[in-house]
């Protein structure tokens, strides 16, 4: 990290830390314009369905309750596809609005989280994916995060090394894990750079010599339609966040079209109402393009996610809203820092210290 990066963090921190703590956030959430913030997060810690996550897709209950309940006394709590559908007419709120976004369709979601929403009275928008669901199949990623936990970095690259014929691969994630960044690190050499067939089938031999047993683990990991059912009656938005979870860059539009419709049409078949919302998979700039936003466009959903940080007006790019992520790690100081408009002050005075 250069010495600029590090000023920057600093400052940033000694900022959200300031507003926070004396309650002057408070004062900026009511000058700065109405705004929505969607939070982004994947599960709630349940270790009978997530014990072997990364620490960066989980969060505890305790902790997102305590958040939930601070947001709750400032702002109101919405659905991403409500909260769009407010903001448009931002004179007519009294208060910005926090939108407590999920993706993929995790059986926590149904199992904590949804018991934890009840008893806040509050609300929540679930990005269903639709293979898991349907077909009991999970990703490359899943197989790879369940194989490290038994494994380690240095068994899973030895091996990896023994099965694929990927070289370049095999080379960079030996460097990757040397370098000490290793899950992280691992994840993005096999997701951007590997060839996708070879990483497929070495990910998937090498989960199946560890007796990894896909359906069971998809069972384990993510909610039943049932499950989802039992979300919607209750009140939570379910979106589309595609078939297989693919990188839609990557794809042609009529292949994008297909994840993304394929996704929405199965939600509507299992569902009683239609999706409002669509997340991009991954959803960083790099994931998704023209052809995916013109895509959720011509599909007339109301508004799309991606994964950037930051919060949206009624000028926000539709097709590109942005979110926050949350974590265990995640900060709250920095959290309503953002959510009070207190990075987007900043911007207005030529101040960038968001992301
Ligand atoms: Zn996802």
């Amino acid at each position: 990290m250069t010495a600029k990066h590090k000023l920057k963090l600093a400052l940033r921190e000694a900022y959200a830390r300031t507003l926070f703590h004396t309650g002057l956030h408070r004062v900026v959430n009511r000058l700065m314009p109405r705004r929505l913030t969607i939070l982004m997060g994947h599960c709630v810690d349940a270790p009978a369905h997530n014990a072997h996550f990364p620490r960066d897709m989980k969060i505890g209950a305790a902790k997102l309750e305590a958040w939930l309940r601070t947001f709750q006394r400032d702002y109101e709590l919405v659905t991403v596809a409500d909260g769009w559908k407010r903001i448009q007419e931002p004179r007519a709120l009294s208060k910005s609005l926090v939108a407590l976004s999920m993706d993929d369709g995790y059986a926590d979601n149904r199992t904590e989280l949804l018991p934890l929403l009840q008893k806040l009275g509050a609300t929540a928008t679930i990005y269903l994916e639709e293979r898991p669901l349907e077909e009991r199949r999970i990703t490359w990623t899943h197989k790879l995060f369940w194989t490290l936990d038994r494994s380690g970095p240095d068994e899973y690259i030895r091996r990896y090394g023994e099965l694929s014929s990927d070289r370049a691969t095999c080379e960079k994630l030996a460097a990757a894990v040397r370098e000490g960044r290793q899950i992280y690190q691992l994840k993005r050499v096999l997701k951007y750079e590997a060839d996708p067939a070879d990483r497929d089938r070495t990910v998937d031999a090498i989960f199946r010599e560890r007796s990894g047993d896909e359906a069971r683990l998809a069972q384990q990991m993510y909610m039943s339609w049932e499950q989802a059912r039992e979300l919607e009656q209750a009140g939570v938005e379910l979106g589309v966040h595609t078939i297989s979870h693919a990188i839609l860059s990557r794809l042609d539009a009529d292949a994008q079209r297909a994840e993304i419709q394929g996704c929405q049409r199965r939600l509507a078949e299992r569902l009683r109402a239609p999706a409002r919302t669509l997340a991009y998979p991954w959803g960083r700039r790099w994931d998704y393009n023209a052809d995916s936003c013109a895509i959720a466009a011509e599909s007339r959903f109301e508004c799309a996610v991606s994964s950037h940080a930051g919060t949206n007006d009624a000028r926000a790019k539709r097709w590109e809203l942005k979110r926050i992520a949350i974590d265990d790690d995640a900060r709250l100081h920095l959290l309503v820092t953002e959510a009070c408009g207190g990075f987007d002050l900043l911007r207005k005075l030529g101040v960038d210290w968001s992301e």
